[in-house]
Formats: C-alpha cells, sequence, structure tokens
C-alpha cells in the first residue's frame, strides 16, 4: 500500500512503505477464522493473564463463536479479564460540545459543513466556563471529553485555552467544591506541533476515532478534498501524539458504517498492536459507538441494520479480551438496556449527557440544541445512572489522580497489566465517590452508594497484603476529611 498525500505533512516518518492496516492479512483472518472450542478457551486463557494485544488471528476466532454456550464462556471470560484489572469501578465522564463549525463532510454526520439544517455555534471562553461550573457544580463530573469539529477557529490554540479555562473553575457545592480534573479531548487529527500545546495545557486522554479502517469505504464517506478525506493523516495520527509527549491516547471505530463490523474490530486490535510495537504503550482506552440518527443525513437510518445488539455485545467482549489492558467505553448513544448488558465488560460510560452546544448551562434554545450531531440513546440523569450502577455492584469512580500522580503511558500500562494500579483504583474510587455522594446524590443514590462503600472498605481492611495497615490509617483519615468537606485527597 502507497502512502498517501499524508507523508507531505509531519508524520512521513511513520509512512513506510506499507500502513499497519494488512487488509489481505485481516480478511484472510477472518474467513480462516474457525471457532474451535479447544483453541477458543486457549485464546481466553492466554487473554485472561492480561499481557499485550492478542494476534488479529485470535480475535477473528472469538469473533467466529455462534455456539451459545461458548459465546457465553467468551462473555464470561471478558467479565473476568474486566474484573481482574479494573474490578468492580466504572468511571463516568461527559462530554462537552463547544463547537459544531466544521469543514469536513462526513456523511454520517449533522456537523457536515454541506448541512444547512445546523444553527453553527462556537462557544466563547466565557460560555465554556458556564459550562464546566455547570458540569462540576451541579451535575457532579470530574472529567469531561472536549468535543469540537474540524474548523481553523476550533484548533489547538482555542481548546488549549478552552482547557485552562476549564480547569480553572472551582464551584461551591452542598459540603465542598467541584473541579474537573481532568479534560479529554476529541478533536481532529493535528501536526506534533499542535498537539504539543495540548500536552502544555494539561490534556488528560487525546481521542480520535478513525471511523473506519477500511480504506475504500473511507474514500466513500469523506467525499472530495477536505482534510478528514486523508485516511494516513488521520490513522497516523497516534504516532504524532507519542512524537508530542502524549502518552495517554484513545482510539475508536464508528460501528455501523461498515456491514463487515469484524473487519473493523480486527482494524481497532490492529492498531492496538501497532502503538505496543512502536512505543510499548498500547491505547488507553477503546471506543466503539454505533452510527445513530443525525440531523440533515439519512446515511444513519440506512445503515441501522449493519451492527445487531447481539453483534454488538460479541464486539464488546472480544476487544475487551483481544487488548486487556485498555479501558473500554461504551456511550450514552446506546439505550439503557444495551448498556446494561454490555456495563459488566466496560470500565467507562458517559453519564448525564448533553451534546448540544451550550446545553449544560442552557445557554440556547432547547430546540437550537436539539438540532445536534446525532441523538443520545441514554437520556437518564448521574443520579439515576450511578443508582443503577450500585444496584447491579459497580462503584462510580470519579478518581482523575493517575494522570495527575504521573501513572500514564508505560509507567501505568505495567501497573494495569500487573494488576498494581488496582490498589491506588481501589482506594481512589472509595473517596471520589464519597465526595460525589455528600456533594450531589439524591437520598436514594446515597443510601445505596453507602452501601457499596461499606462493602469496599470491608474487602481494602481484608487484603492485608495489598492494603498494609499505613494504607488504611491515611485512607481512613482521608475519609473523615472528606466528610468534613476536604476535597481531592487521593493516592
Ligand atoms: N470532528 C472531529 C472528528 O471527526 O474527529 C471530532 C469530533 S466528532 C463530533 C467525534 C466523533 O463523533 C466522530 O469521530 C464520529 O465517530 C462520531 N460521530 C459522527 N457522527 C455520528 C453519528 N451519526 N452517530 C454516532 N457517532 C457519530
Ligand atoms: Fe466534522 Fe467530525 Fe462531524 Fe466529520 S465527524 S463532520 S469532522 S464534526
Amino acid at each position: 500500500m502507497l502512502p498517501s498525500s499524508g507523508s507531505q505533512k509531519t508524520d512521513g516518518e511513520f509512512m513506510t512503505k506499507a500502513d499497519f492496516i494488512d487488509d489481505e492479512a485481516l480478511h484472510a483472518a477472518l474467513a480462516a477464522a474457525k471457532p474451535e472450542p479447544a483453541r477458543v478457551r486457549e485464546i481466553l486463557k492466554r487473554s485472561l493473564e492480561v499481557s499485550e494485544a492478542l494476534p488479529p488471528e485470535d480475535a477473528a476466532v472469538l469473533l467466529s463463536v455462534t455456539d451459545q454456550a461458548l459465546l457465553e464462556e467468551v462473555f464470561e471470560a471478558a467479565r473476568a479479564v474486566k474484573r481482574k484489572v479494573y474490578d468492580n469501578r466504572v468511571v463516568t465522564f461527559a462530554p462537552l460540545y463547544a463547537s459544531n463549525l466544521c469543514v469536513n463532510n462526513c456523511l454520517y454526520c449533522g456537523f457536515r459543513a454541506a448541512n444547512k439544517g445546523t444553527v453553527r455555534r462556537k462557544l466563547s471562553m466565557e460560555e465554556i466556563k458556564e459550562e464546566a461550573k455547570a458540569l462540576a457544580g451541579k451535575i457532579g463530573h470530574k472529567r469531561l471529553i472536549f468535543v469540537v469539529g474540524e474548523h481553523p477557529e476550533s484548533g489547538a490554540e482555542y481548546i488549549a485555552e478552552a482547557m485552562r479555562n476549564i480547569y480553572s473553575v472551582k464551584e461551591k457545592t452542598r459540603r465542598g467544591y467541584g473541579q474537573i480534573r481532568r479534560v479529554n479531548v476529541n478533536a481532529a487529527p493535528m501536526t506534533i506541533d499542535e498537539l504539543k500545546i495540548l500536552k502544555a495545557a494539561g490534556i488528560g486522554t487525546y481521542q480520535v476515532f478513525q471511523e473506519t479502517y477500511d480504506r475504500h469505504l473511507y474514500a466513500k464517506l469523506h467525499p472530495g478534498k477536505s482534510p478528514k478525506s486523508d485516511f494516513h493523516w488521520r490513522l497516523y495520527v497516534m504516532h504524532r501524539a507519542f512524537e508530542a509527549g502524549i502518552d495517554d491516547v484513545a482510539i475508536g471505530a464508528l460501528f455501523g458504517l461498515n456491514p463487515d463490523w469484524k473487519f473493523e474490530v480486527l482494524g481497532l486490535v490492529a492498531h492496538s498492536r501497532e502503538l505496543e510495537a512502536r512505543f510499548g504503550i498500547g491505547p488507553h482506552t477503546i471506543s466503539f459507538p454505533r452510527l445513530e440518527s443525525a440531523n440533515g443525513t439519512s446515511l444513519p437510518e440506512e445503515s441501522v441494520n449493519n451492527v445487531s445488539d447481539a453483534d454488538f455485545k460479541k464486539l464488546v467482549a472480544v476487544l475487551r479480551l483481544s487488548v486487556p489492558y485498555a479501558g473500554i467505553i461504551v456511550t450514552a448513544r446506546e439505550k439503557p438496556e444495551t448498556i446494561r448488558s454490555v456495563i459488566d465488560m466496560c470500565t467507562q460510560r458517559d453519564a448525564g449527557s448533553n451534546i448540544g452546544i451550550g446545553a449544560y448551562s442552557d445557554r440556547y434554545s432547547k430546540q437550537e440544541t436539539e438540532r445536534q450531531q446525532f441523538m443520545l440513546g441514554d437520556m437518564r440523569n448521574l443520579d439515576e445512572v450511578i443508582g443503577e450502577l450500585a444496584d447491579l455492584g459497580h462503584i462510580t469512580s470519579f478518581c482523575t489522580s493517575g494522570y495527575r500522580c504521573g501513572r500514564t503511558g508505560d509507567h501505568i500500562m505495567k501497573l494495569l497489566k500487573s494488576g498494581h494500579e488496582g490498589r491506588f483504583c481501589k482506594l481512589n474510587a472509595v473517596l471520589t465517590f464519597r465526595e460525589w455522594l455528600d456533594d450531589f446524590a439524591s437520598d436514594a443514590t446515597r443510601a445505596k452508594g453507602e452501601a457499596l462503600i461499606r462493602k469496599e472498605i470491608a474487602e481494602i481492611r481484608a487484603r492485608e497484603k495489598d492494603f498494609p495497615a499505613e494504607t488504611v490509617k491515611l485512607l481512613d483519615s482521608y475519609y473523615e476529611r472528606i466528610e468534613k468537606g476536604e476535597r481531592d485527597l487521593c493516592f
């Protein structure tokens, strides 16, 4: 495969003769895959060791399983990997859509330039701060993903300034104060210099979805000559991020575009292995949004049957198993019942989300913010979602300390693979959950949450080898201080 015009940009160094998506090999792996139970079980066992990403051939074998009993074994193994690496924690976050200005024409997206039915907005810094105040002070989020369309007016400088403004917010709450402690960014692929600007402003995770790893389909969905029509520029963006010093990166594919959805799963696995091989660090998270109806485009309706709910559950399990150390994100694009069916294999979800521009601070009319990028499937508020997670035995973690204490990149990869990251996370989940319950929970959710905290603390006390007496003592003192209104105490 020859490199595209992207080679003239600063990613030239990474653009060797062939890129890392070997279409023929991936298709051959899918064609050759046979769900022999012994082979499937051997792969599941290897995944449970939580080492590097599985070869695409193994992922293809897992994808080929159709026998219901064997499929249950695949799901159970996926749940076991989740528990081994991330225990019963689910991290929540919210998207902050700041601008829908866009120069591209992605056929599936309501923000595309040719869609004249979209009211175009770019939030000012003041407006962004209002959004952050609502998220941190009223709803209770500590982590968000900042989202913008691709446009010269919403480039690296705008995003960096927005991040600085968001981090500066400190809002009084019931018992303490609320802050956004981690800003992740989902924006167009950038140059190394632009990515350095985001790094300097304190980016959490840099997230870009490839949309589809099928280069021919990619060309059809991104017609004409726009920045996004360059498949390679996008494919190598995480290489540039590492060069820029951002070692916390997130990948994803937009499922539903490609009827051959299994190819996309192998694309994500191949991408993870490429990053591991080049930089010693795989993706921090993997996303698998499914296409939703969007204002001004009929493509999502036409493609809606491309990934059934049953296929969706299988792809989540296979991704969970294939890249065992990675965080796995299910989004509020999905309906509550779909999320419930996969949440025990996932590590993160957004909740209480609103993807209208300026929607959290009720900036513009409801009618206007409703004409948004696409429609959400789970519109429940954060309190309801957290209550349901507690009913299912999951503790909601608002921990953001890994990134702020330098536990990122290969450091966190080693901790995750060895199961050691879990120790910090378990303690921090308790502390941050306590903060949230005191500051934002309804009475009903607070009662459920406190029962969960008691169970967590009992487990911590019982695991003397993992949590020595001094650690438990420190936890007790942090816990007490948080109850009195202090905030942001963590391990
Ligand atoms: N403009 C940047 C880009 O395209 O990379 C970042 C923002 S874009 C709004 C974020 C993501 O939204 C895209 O990568 C795409 O996967 C997703 N998206 C676009 N249209 C969608 C739809 N109709 N349903 C679900 N997700 C969609
Ligand atoms: Fe623009 Fe991103 Fe939507 Fe494409 S997906 S039209 S680049 S906002």
